[in-house]
């Protein structure tokens, strides 16, 4: 039999705002357990929540950027459950009046472009942490977490393939860090992702039942576990079981799923409009100013990039891929004006070494001056393409701008011609034989001269005038 999977993910967003949705306890990662507290997000009797207007911009800008229709009048409600991390006994969410509605955003598959739905986006708070200590009968609660502002995601089931799920993640990874609103680190968990995944056969209208998994702190492993979780799925289905559902934990080690908890309906937890908090009026001006506000995104940078600097599409993918990349080859070209040189060294060199160092685009010891410096270097003549490999190394361990190196190193490359027809003239004495081979008809010799000149020029000669010499020195 043959299944189609569905696939539909639930992004939890954690907000770049200073301080906490409904209190002006610090959002800081880390800090002495409890110290970022207050009797708000404590949940103590009482205290009333104030709604922090930057987590409505903030969200209001992501919604914009994915193309959603935001509710003029929407609210909060309370989303009932008990756990230790969750001190009110309820989580303060959207429910029936989400922020924003009916988005979509764009995603490449090896060059097809696919839309995938965006079915809400809403606001609400995060939970606090439990430490487990294996060494002790008991589990410590820290709720500096608590009411730490946070955007879901809600996509609908257009996703088809673990592939397609991890390139839609990637895009609105992408979007959330171009705004400045979500750092999007996905290990402490500031951008996570609830999958959910079904299977069916090719055919059938009615989606099959769903697990939803969680529990992966990377795109890669969103893509296993959905990857592992539909064969499962399969496995299940031909073998006349039937699937549960349910939500499962993704285990990295294992390269597996587990069963976590039978999956709660909408009903268990018996959502009320929160009646501590007014509603959220959002007016057209409003909108109008964030929308104005909104920085150049992703896939419309990658298009101007295209259009005005004549690059591959490759290449500004690569470039745009991390905004401070993109600001930096942007950088470049303006020092520069050579484009596409400019993307050849920041892709290549550039990249490679910032990969085996581990580090960001932001650390690069080589400055946009000293490379677009270098490329004009190369234009005029003073180094060879060849010389600059070296020296952009050199760049790049030392931070030093090309001129220094080139002075420090005596690198300057020979483009006299009285002194390089005088080398190739010994180079001709000195091979008689290669000489009258070639002019007997094997030009695969020219190859064995161009080294010969390079060898004793130790590389520093000018490659075009070193070819035309010796065209017209070598020819009978
Ligand atoms: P809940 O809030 O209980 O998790 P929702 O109905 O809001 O449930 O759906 C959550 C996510 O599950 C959405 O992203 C949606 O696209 C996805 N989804 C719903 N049904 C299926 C299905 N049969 N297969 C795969 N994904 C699904
Ligand atoms: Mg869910
Ligand atoms: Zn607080």
């Amino acid at each position: 039999m043959e299944f189609e999977t569905i696939i539909g993910l639930e992004v939890h967003a954690q907000m770049l705002t200073d301080t906490k949705i409904f209190c002006n306890c610090s959002t800081k990662f880390g800090g002495a357990p409890n110290s970022h507290t207050c009797p708000v997000c404590l949940g103590m009797p009482g205290v009333l929540p104030v709604l922090n207007k930057k987590v409505v911009e903030y969200a209001m800008m992501m919604a914009l950027a994915t193309n959603c229709t935001i509710n003029p009048s929407n609210s909060f409600a309370r989303k009932n459950y008990f756990y230790p991390d969750l001190p009110k006994g309820y989580q303060i969410s959207q429910y029936a009046y989400p922020l924003a509605e009916h988005g979509y955003v764009w995603i490449d598959m090896d060059g097809k472009q696919k839309k995938i739905g965006i079915t809400r986006i809403h606001m609400e708070e995060d939970a606090g942490k439990l430490i487990h200590d294996e060494n002790n009968p008991f589990s410590y609660v820290d709720l500096n977490r608590t009411g730490v502002p946070l955007i879901e995601i809600v996509g609908e089931p257009d996703i088809r393939s673990p592939e397609e799920a991890a390139e839609y993640l990637k895009r609105l990874h992408e979007i959330l860090v171009y705004l400045e609103i979500c750092d999007g680190n996905m290990e402490e968990g500031s951008f996570r992702c609830d999958a959910n995944v079904s299977i069916r056969p090719v055919g059938q209208k009615e989606f099959g039942t769903r697990t939803e998994l969680k529990n992966m702190n990377s795109f890669r492993n969103v893509q296993r576990a959905l990857e592992y979780e539909v064969k499962r799925q399969q496995y299940l289905v031909e073998n006349g079981e039937s699937i549960i559902q349910e939500t499962r934990l993704w285990d990295d080690a294992q390269g597996a799923t587990n069963s976590m908890r039978s999956k709660e309906e909408a009903h268990d937890y018996r959502y009320f409009p929160d009646p501590d908090l007014v509603k959220v009026v959002v007016d057209e001006d409003w909108i109008t100013q964030i929308r104005e506000s909104l920085p150049e995104l992703p896939v419309a940078k990658r298009e101007r990039f295209i259009r005005e600097y004549q690059i591959p599409a490759y290449d500004a993918g690569v470039l745009t891929a991390d905004k401070a990349l993109a600001l930096y080859y942007e950088d470049v070209v303006r020092l520069c004006g050579k484009p596409k040189q400019a993307s050849n060294w920041v892709m290549g060199d550039v990249l490679r070494f910032l990969n085996e160092g581990k580090r960001d685009i932001r650390q690069c010891p080589i400055s946009a001056r000293s490379l677009a410096d270098m490329i004009n270097l190369i234009e005029e003549g003073t180094i060879s393409g060849k010389m600059a490999k070296d020296i952009v190394e050199d760049m790049y361990h030392t931070g030093k701008p090309p001129q220094d190196i080139i002075r420090e190193k005596g690198l300057v490359q020979i483009t006299d011609e009285g002194e390089l027809t005088e080398t190739i003239k010994a180079i001709i004495d000195a091979h008689p034989v290669q000489l009258a081979d070639y002019r007997g008809g094997r030009e695969k010799l020219f190859g064995f001269f161009v080294g010969q000149v390079m060898k004793a020029t130790q590389g520093k000669a000018n490659p075009q005038l070193v070819n035309n010499l010796l065209k017209k020195m070598l020819a009978p």
